[in-house]
């Protein structure tokens, strides 16, 4: 027997309809990339997402079709997600930070055929835009008064695109698994994957971010996500902030500390998201000019591991609330969020600091576990450590034209590359990504560990763990450091720092210091490439 209730498709303009309707004056504030700050509000927004879908019909696009964009967090790059979405086209966010070759690769694998893009980025696209046959049009998301002149063709005006519609259209309706965004993953290992998320599972990933222990939003919020809109899928801040009803402000291109601190205080913002590199430079510029953070309640951090440093001074210098998340792009991007609970109680300010350096807890819609090599469940006892797989409605199924069985088992559970302990209360920890693991007499030694530890030394700024090949124990910690600026901390200084805080064997055969460390474009150790410059090392008894 079937139940009564009516069938209501999840779909993301609807969103933005709830929005406009309910919380129609609430404000969404950017700083463009022109510089002055803008206001508008939801109803506007909603406004021109509508004449944006129209203005979008009127060029022939049709469902499933591919609209890509290149753009800062601002209200134009707002009303496109929705304005695509609501005709049942497909925003594809591209991050500039990749190579350019990449940047082709992924657009000529999505077929892209329109492209939006802020003034900033043009020139990247000057160069690239004819290697992307499938590409019709490029909007810039400006007015014609900062139009620029480009060596482009079919180029046209953000502004003057938009006012050859009205906004009197009617959004779309389809079925809710019909697909709506899409972004690729950074391709650190091998070619960049699409993760193509539905309209259902962006609603449904909306609403468990509002959750009070996910990134928890309310109509009485300022929210501000510094991660980008081409990072991950905003982390779906798109969708979960004005489902909520919370101010939306958006920070354009002012990705530096004063910039940042500049929106949190004066737009009085109360949640915020971003990566810990974001955070370690906002927390450098209020040490220097002696800043406070009276308005902001909870900072959502997460893409990698976040130092416990950081935690600690958000919690005790500025009294902000850490909540340590952990996603990746093909959940849609949030999987398990740690938020400390009436459990914590008796433990000492030292021990809270240690559960909240964990990754935390999967919120409803989002199973987990660990398993070894050979697909079999490793307990939860908070040490073992194993592979990490989840499933739900928000997590990927397969990728964009491809199948790849190794990492999508019969049961729907996905290897997310990750290798992780869970403890009994289902507290998740990252120790390492699966391809970085160091496998020493077939015991599993986290990289990840052992850099956080190294860069706990005073002198050390970065440090990077990969293993190297050794005779007898296959493979043994080498660890990479860039010292200090005028600092000189010798390899007896690090490894003595390190002794006793990790299992003897789990201690680095050698250290190695260098002056830089690759990263990717969202700001990871690079360790393919690490282990590439490292291939002619030999550890001392090897
Ligand atoms: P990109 O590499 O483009 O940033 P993702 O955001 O999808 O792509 O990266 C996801 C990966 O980032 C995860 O599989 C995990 O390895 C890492 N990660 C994300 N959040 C955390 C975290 N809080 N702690 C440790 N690693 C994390």
């Amino acid at each position: 027997m079937l139940g009564t209730m009516q069938e209501w498709p999840l779909l993301c303009h609807k969103i933005i309809d709830h929005a406009g309707t309910c919380h129609g004056d609430r404000e969404v504030v950017s700083r463009s990339v022109e510089g002055p700050i803008h206001r508008t509000n939801y109803r506007e927004v909603r406004k021109r997402s509508l004449q944006f879908a129209k203005r979008l019909t009127m060029e022939g696009v049709r469902s499933g079709e591919r609209i890509a964009t290149m753009a800062w967090n601002t209200w134009r790059h707002l009303e496109a997600w929705y304005g695509i979405t609501g005709i049942g086209a497909v925003y594809h966010t591209l991050n500039p930070r990749l190579f350019p070759q990449q940047i082709i690769w992924i657009m000529n694998d999505a077929e892209d055929r329109m492209l939006f893009v802020d003034l900033t980025f043009l020139p990247l696209i000057e160069k690239i835009a004819a290697e992307v046959p499938s590409l019709r049009k490029i909007v810039v998301l400006t007015d014609a008064a900062h139009m620029p002149a480009t060596t482009l063709a079919d180029v046209i005006c953000y502004e003057e695109w938009l006012a050859e519609a009205d906004d009197d259209f009617d959004w779309k309706s389809f079925d809710e698994r019909t697909a709506a965004g899409m972004c690729y993953t950074s391709g650190t290992t091998g070619d960049p994957k699409g993760v193509v998320y539905s309209h259902r599972s962006n609603v449904i990933h909306a609403m468990t971010s509002v959750f009070p222990d996910v990134i928890g939003m309310s109509s009485g919020d300022s929210m501000m996500p510094v991660v980008p809109f081409f990072h991950a899928n905003a982390w779906g801040t798109v969708f979960a902030a004005p489902m909520s009803g919370a101010r939306f402000v958006l920070p354009g291109p002012g990705m530096d500390g004063k910039s940042i601190y500049e929106l949190l205080t004066k737009e009085k913002v109360t949640v915020t998201a971003a990566v810990p590199t974001i955070w370690l430079m906002l927390l450098q510029y209020l040490e220097k000019e002696s800043g406070k953070l009276p308005d902001l309640d909870r900072v959502f951090i997460g893409g990698s591991a976040c130092p416990r440093s950081v935690i600690d001074a958000f919690q005790t210098k500025y009294d902000v609330k850490v909540r340590h998340g952990w996603g990746m792009t093909e959940l849609s991007p949030i999987g398990s969020v740690c938020v400390l609970n009436a459990d914590h109680d008796e433990l000492t300010p030292a021990e809270r600091l240690d559960v909240q350096c964990k990754q935390g807890q999967p919120f409803f819609t989002v199973e987990m576990k660990i398993t070894d090599d050979d697909d079999k469940e490793r307990p939860k006892d908070g040490k073992t450590f194993g592979r990490l797989k989840v499933r739900g409605p928000a997590v990927v199924d397969h990728y964009f034209k491809r199948r790849s069985p190794e990492q999508f088992g019969e049961d729907h559970w996905f290897d997310t590359g990750d290798v992780a302990h869970i403890d009994e209360h289902g507290y998740m920890q990252i120790t390492d990504r699966s391809k970085d693991v160091i496998k020493s007499g077939g015991e599993w030694i986290s990289s990840i560990e052992l850099e956080n530890l190294a860069v706990g030394h005073p002198q050390v700024a970065e440090a990077a763990v990969i293993g190297v090949p050794h005779p007898k124990w296959d493979e043994r910690p080498l660890l990479i450091v860039i010292r200090k600026p005028d600092q000189m901390p010798s390899r007896e200084d690090i490894l003595g720092f390190m002794q006793g805080k990790v299992a003897k064997w789990w201690m680095p055969d050698d250290v190695v210091f260098v002056d830089s460390i690759p990263h990717t474009a969202t700001g990871k150790i690079l360790k393919t490439e690490l282990r590439e410059q490292m291939k002619d090392y030999r550890l001392p008894d090897a």
